[in-house]
């Protein structure tokens, strides 16, 4: 899997951060930075729950094909 953030609709609050904090950061603005692109194992699990959770649908997931 492989995520990403929408940068044009994510509006910083944080909710991302706060599940998956290994894997998403914050810029100076709050919003969304990727950290690990490409994570595994319960780094995965962790994003998928922050991509469920984000009330923007900012966060991207691209499952491999
Ligand atoms: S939860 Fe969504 S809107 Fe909030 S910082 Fe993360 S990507 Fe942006």
């Amino acid at each position: 899997m492989k995520v990403r953030i929408d940068p044009d609709v994510c509006v910083g609050h944080g909710r991302c951060y706060a599940l998956a904090p290994e894997v998403f950061g914050a810029d100076d603005h709050g919003h969304a930075v990727v950290l690990v692109e490409r994570p595994e194992g319960e780094q995965a699990d962790r994003a998928r729950a922050a991509a469920a959770n984000c009330p923007e649908r900012a966060v991207v997931v691209e499952d491999d094909a």
